[in-house]
């Protein structure tokens, strides 16, 4: 069955929406490229946070060691000032001397430390310069080497041990006033360098906060942009899931109908089989064929035949319990598994709803369309131990099913079992048989039962088996059919025919027209027309002497291409005949494409004349039709006066059965030939 887009549309799609089973891969890129841009930012702002972190804690560092250089600064500064005014007072109430290196020193050190704040750009930051303009060591200085003048005559008055004086002087209200003076702006000093100190501290945690805050905003950005990028890829996962169970899906339904498919049957049997095996219930199998489907898709055409499977595989699910399983395994072949079984019985009640589905016809598209199917059931454990052997055995048990007539359901038996490897065991013996030359032809008159003249001899084949002694053609023709070995063994019984045939009319016989049955299969081959030709030409047989018959089955099998091939013998010379005719599901309207000469009305038609009023109206219809198309009609297997009498008033032309003539061997039907033409009286004679 093709998988068209539009079968896909219309079956599917349903199924899984509009947007199912896009192509990703752009999606995929799209993503691997989100990834790639955020695994970027990620790194960049990493490093630019790593960075920040980095030159923050420098300028931490050395912003502490610059407040801590301000703050030891200060403290030396007070020291040595301290130191300077002690120095004095001391010396003033001591009224000693020594006093003067002290201060000295002091007053020294005071000045180098104060020259060390002029230069401020080497001990405060640039942007607090501004902040430092209330620093004036500059001024401070003067103010000490002011004071110092009238220091150093303080000493020196104490050096000479004028104590009253150096008192005095000190004492002035100027030089206190200076001091005071001096004693300020020292303190202003302390206070502004104390406030640098503090900035520096403060304008410090600003900038920790700040670092602190863009470094949170980094690492909140960072998860943001990683939510997304999980967000994307989550979706593509999702998307990925469905994608991948859309695929399983598609992997393990069927195109046309939606049903489980080959693939979800394997699965299931392997699943059903386990179970099966744990819980001790069983599992049943059913293989479900449609009859003549074929027709259908010929007559109708595909649009039908697909509709009636599409139709047919919802029906087989309303059925299915839910454990069930319902699965087209292709073509018009469809399966049931069935779990939990307790007992045939389930098998058989839903095999009877499902034949029962199939009683009324079925309408497409105005068209009433009949159909119905064959079932094999079989059951695991009790038929089979695994699941090929499963699915050989309901196989067989449809074999069996079609075998009997179809529409109706055969459960897998011993019976069964046995007939397949006695199949088995024929296709052997078959194969040795045509090797052994253990075929033979008879011959069967047809006569034209208005004239009472041979007109034809059908050749049917033979088998005589060295341990099971004759072996009828209904029995072995199949087998040969299924293992192909029809294909050597016709070419052999056409090629026996027609140098019989040639041989008897070099005998003298009168020429009997040589009738042979050709199988489906024998059909299907490409060279066909050239084996035939060569068999004639090799055999020397005349033009018209030849009839093929062709079953009517094989005929609406491959209506096609046949008509071409049955007007390509026809300008071989060759009569064509249609077999068993009635049985299949052709019309006769059907013949109307196709050259042929005779029509051979099954024996199921014969048989139960003329008591059969059905059987009656379907012969004289079929008689009546076949003139009207210009065809000859051949009754096969008349077996009693009756049943002649009917077919020679029906107007039917020729006969065939054991109450005229029985099939023969060669030579039996030579003298039999004789006889009767030498005679010239026949059973039908007798009814005259
Ligand atoms: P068929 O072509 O319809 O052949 C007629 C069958 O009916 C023959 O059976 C014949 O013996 C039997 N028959 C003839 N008259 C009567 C009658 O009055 N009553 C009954 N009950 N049967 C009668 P046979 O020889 O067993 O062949 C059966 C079928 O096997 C044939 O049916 C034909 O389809 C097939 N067959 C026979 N020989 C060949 C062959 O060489 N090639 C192929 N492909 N098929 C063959
Ligand atoms: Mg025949
Ligand atoms: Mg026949």
């Amino acid at each position: 069955m093709l998988f068209t887009a539009d079968l896909y549309s219309k079956s599917l799609k349903p199924i899984f929406g509009e947007n199912t089973i896009k192509p990703t891969a752009a999606y995929k890129n799209n993503i691997e490229w989100s990834v790639k841009v955020a695994v970027s930012i990620s790194l960049l702002v990493i490093v630019a946070g790593i960075w920040s972190t980095y030159t923050t804690s420098k300028i931490t560092q050395s912003k502490i060691d610059q407040s801590l250089k301000i703050e030891q600064l200060s403290q030396q500064l007070t020291n040595h000032y301290q130191g300077l005014s002690n120095a004095l007072t001391l010396a003033i109430n001591s009224g000693d001397k020594h006093w003067k290196n002290s201060h000295q020193s002091h007053r020294m050190m005071l000045i180098e430390k104060l020259k060390m704040l002029t230069d401020k750009s080497q001990l405060f930051d640039s942007h607090l310069i501004n902040g430092l303009s209330k620093i004036d060591p500059a001024g401070l200085i003067a103010s000490l080497n002011n004071a110092a003048k009238t220091e150093v005559t303080i000493f020196n008055h104490l050096e000479r041990q004028q104590a009253d004086k150096a008192f005095a002087i000190y004492r002035d209200f100027e030089f206190q006033q200076q001091k005071l003076t001096q004693q300020q702006a020292f303190n202003e000093l302390q206070a502004a360098l104390k406030q640098q100190a503090t900035d520096i501290i403060n304008s410090l945690q600003l900038r920790l906060i700040k670092t602190t805050a863009l470094l949170s905003l980094q690492i909140i950005g960072l998860i943001a942009l990683w939510l997304y990028v999980r967000r994307i890829i989550r979706r593509w996962h999702d998307k990925q899931k469905i994608r991948s169970t859309e695929l399983l899906y598609l992997a393990q339904h069927d195109a046309l109908t939606g049903i489980g498919n080959r693939a979800l049957f394997e699965l299931r049997m392997a699943d059903g089989i386990k179970q099966s095996r744990r819980n001790a219930n069983g599992i049943g199998l059913m293989l479900i064929d449609i009859d003549h489907f074929k027709t259908v898709n010929d007559q109708y055409g595909h649009a039908i035949g697909d509709q009636l499977l599409i139709k047919i595989a919802s029906e087989l699910e309303l059925l299915s319990r839910e454990s069930d399983t319902v699965i087209r395994l292709g073509g018009d072949e469809f399966a049931m598994i069935l779990t939990n079984l307790e007992s045939q019985y389930n098998a058989s009640t839903i095999s009877k709803k499902v034949l029962s589905l199939f009683d009324e016809p079925m309408l497409f598209d105005s068209h009433k369309i009949k159909i119905s199917v064959s079932i094999g059931i079989a059951s695991f454990p009790d038929d089979a131990e695994d699941h090929d052997e499963l699915l050989r055995k309901a196989d067989m048990a449809l074999y069996e099913a079609k075998r009997k007539g179809r529409n109706n359901f055969q459960f897998f038996n011993a019976a069964i079992d046995s007939a397949a490897k006695q199949k088995i065991d024929m296709q052997d013996d078959l194969l040795d048989a045509l090797k052994k030359d253990q075929f033979s032809l008879h011959y069967q008159p047809i006569i034209d039962i208005r004239t009472e003249q041979v007109i034809s001899v059908e050749t049917l084949l033979r088998w005589q088996h060295p341990k099971k002694g004759d072996i009828p053609a209904s029995e072995f023709i199949a087998v040969a059919e299924e293992s192909r070995l029809i294909l050597p063994l016709g070419q052999w019984v056409l090629k026996q025919a027609c140098q019989q045939q040639v041989q008897w009319q070099q005998q003298g016989l009168s020429a009997v027209n040589i009738a042979v049955n050709l199988s489906a299969l024998q059909f299907h081959q490409a060279h066909l027309l050239e084996a035939v030709e060569k068999i004639m030409n090799e055999s020397g047989i005349q033009h018209g002497k030849l009839t093929i018959e062709i079953t009517e089955s094989t005929l609406m099998e491959q209506a096609d291409s046949l008509a071409v091939k049955l007007h390509a013998l026809r300008s071989l010379g060759v009569n064509i005949a249609i077999d068993d005719f009635g049985t299949g599901y052709s019309s006769l309207s059907h013949l109307k494409r196709f050259p042929i000469n005779h029509l051979k009305v099954d024996r199921e038609f014969t048989q139960q004349l003329p008591s059969n009023l059905r059987d009656v109206a379907i012969t004289r219809s079929m008689i009546k039709m076949a003139h009207e198309l210009g065809i000859t009609v051949i009754a096969e297997g008349i077996e009693q006066q009756d049943q002649l009498k009917f077919l020679v008033d029906a107007n039917c032309d020729f006969g065939q059965g054991y109450f005229l003539a029985e099939p023969m061997a060669s030579n039996e039907f030579k003298q039999w030939l004789r006889h009767y033409q030498q005679q010239n009286t026949s059973n039908i004679h007798s009814i005259r």
